[in-house]
């Protein structure tokens, strides 16, 4: 039985665990770097440890003092949260080895799901559809020629061990495939020590649409519904909302493309939370595109729409109980938004922002929720990932939702350091958003200004 959980994260998802393991009545370990001694979640947690200097891999990557601190007090289980180690098998089978529960999926797990491109060829035998593209990792040029030739141009080349995304490229014709691949394998191979790649289909014009999964150890898996993630710049999730607003959403094709993420978990013996990221063209098609094995940074949308505190869900699957609910206990109601709110200067290139927060006014009310581990006071370390706060709103419609989180912003200040709170108000006021005429290149074809002066909804 689990009695004491170590967290081996920071932040606003430290936090967050923190406060879901004093409700499910568990004790609680901060670790932190020593850069993070008076950071929120090393103060709130019952115990705190310090387990390294303040670059990442001294300390949240440190897997020897993270289980040397799970010893020290005696923690006998450890939740990863996300980003640092929450994806790493060799840690989830370090932390089995010393009898320690990974608040998560199994090393197999993890590692199946990995390796992207092994993980299509998993999901496409388990019937799940999967972007059209090579069976597998492509070794040489000519390969790539006859496949890229085969399935059409615009293609992309991707690394097979990627994250983040890093070694991808778009080649839209045969004169740019040798070198576009050549470039992917080197980013690849610096970035993840495999050079490996493999091929798919562009799609034009995509929605991200990702599907929560939540499974037990005995075998039961549900789904709870879809967030829609097609918000990004470069890559990265800016505002989520769930349900997904795009036309051609239906119940329908909710439960369609739920059954298909409860196939993909099933085929790798899945427990715990996840995520099944698709893509979906205009007509509603919808593509397996990778698996995440852990919790997600916008998780709190799908928790607002369904009731369910994941994180608490997690908590009970790894204590080896039965699931809370059943498919038919969940039903989406109302509409849910996430801001992420990061120290970065939008008008220079998105610069990060670190530093000392002199004031803070945090907005509140019916229907708004804020996940952040910041405080008058608090100095922002520039080591670590630019997010400091998760700005939600949950309304009974999209508009109301909307019009919430347009005030919510308005009334939120961080004095000291620079924000993207007006580059999301921008944003929300865009007619297209508004009519939810939004694609995963939205935010490229679009320039933003993030300092149009007063905060005004
Ligand atoms: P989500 O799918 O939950 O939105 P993100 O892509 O925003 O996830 O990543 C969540 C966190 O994990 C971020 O802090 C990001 O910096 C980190 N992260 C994502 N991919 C990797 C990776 N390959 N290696 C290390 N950290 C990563
Ligand atoms: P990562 O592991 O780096 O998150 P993903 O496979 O999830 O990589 O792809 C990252 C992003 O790249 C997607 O969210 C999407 O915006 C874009 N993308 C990936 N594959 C395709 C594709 N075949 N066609 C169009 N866009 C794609
Ligand atoms: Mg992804």
């Amino acid at each position: 039985m689990i009695t004491k959980v170590l967290i081996a994260n920071r932040g606003e998802i430290a936090v967050r665990i923190i406060r879901a393991c004093r409700e499910y009545g568990v004790r609680t370990v901060a670790v932190c770097s020593e850069a993070d001694r008076s950071a929120l979640h090393a103060q709130i947690a019952d115990e705190t440890v310090c387990i390294g200097p303040a670059a990442s891999k001294d300390s949240y990557l440190n897997v020897k003092n993270i289980l040397s601190a799970c010893e020290i007090t005696g923690a006998n289980a450890v939740h990863p949260g996300f980003g640092f180690l929450s994806e790493n098998a060799a840690f989830a089978r370090a932390c089995a080895k010393c009898s320690i529960e990974f608040i998560g999926p199994s090393a197999d797990a993890i590692d199946r799901m990995g390796n992207k491109a092994q993980a299509k060829e998993t999901m496409r035998s388990a019937g799940v559809p999967v972007v059209p593209g090579s069976d597998g990792i492509v070794e040489t040029v000519e390969d790539a020629r006859r496949i890229a030739g085969e399935i059409g141009y615009p293609v992309m080349v991707k690394a097979s061990a990627g994250g983040g995304g890093r070694g991808i490229r778009l080649v839209r014709d045969e004169e740019e495939l040798a070198p576009s691949m050549l470039a992917a394998q080197q980013e690849a191979l610096s970035f993840f020590g495999d050079s490996g790649v493999y091929i798919e289909k562009f799609i034009e014009d995509p929605r991200h649409i990702e599907i929560q999964i939540l499974a037990d150890k005995f075998g039961n898996i549900i789904h709870l519904g879809e967030r829609d993630c097609s918000m990004q710049r470069r890559n990265q999730k800016v505002l989520e909302e769930s349900p997904s607003p795009a036309a051609f959403m239906t119940q329908e094709l909710r439960e369609k493309m739920g059954r298909a993420a409860i196939l993909a978990a099933k085929a790798v013996n899945y427990h715990s939370a996840g995520t099944i990221e698709f893509l979906v063209d205009r007509y509603g098609n919808f593509y397996f595109m990778e698996m995440n094995t852990r919790i997600q940074v916008e998780h709190p949308i799908t928790e607002l729409v369904t009731g369910v505190d994941i994180v608490k869900e997690q908590l009970r699957i790894a204590d080896g109980r039965f699931l809370s609910y059943s498919q038919r206990d969940i039903r989406l109601s109302g509409h849910a938004i996430e801001c992420r709110i990061n120290a970065e200067n939008p008008s220079q290139g998105f610069r990060p922002s670190p530093g000392t927060i002199r004031a803070l006014y945090m907005p509140g009310g019916p229907g708004v929720r804020i996940d952040s581990a910041m405080y008058a006071g608090y100095t922002i370390p520039p080591y670590y990932d630019s997010m400091i706060a998760k700005l939600i709103t949950y309304a009974g419609s999209r508009e109301e939702a909307i019009a919430k989180m347009k005030w919510a912003l308005a009334e939120f200040i961080v004095d000291g350091v620079d924000t993207n709170i007006e580059f999301q108000l921008n944003l929300l006021r865009d007619e297209d958003f508004e009519r939810a005429e939004y694609d995963i290149g939205f935010l490229n074809r679009k320039k933003f200004s993030g300092s149009s002066g007063g905060a005004k909804a």
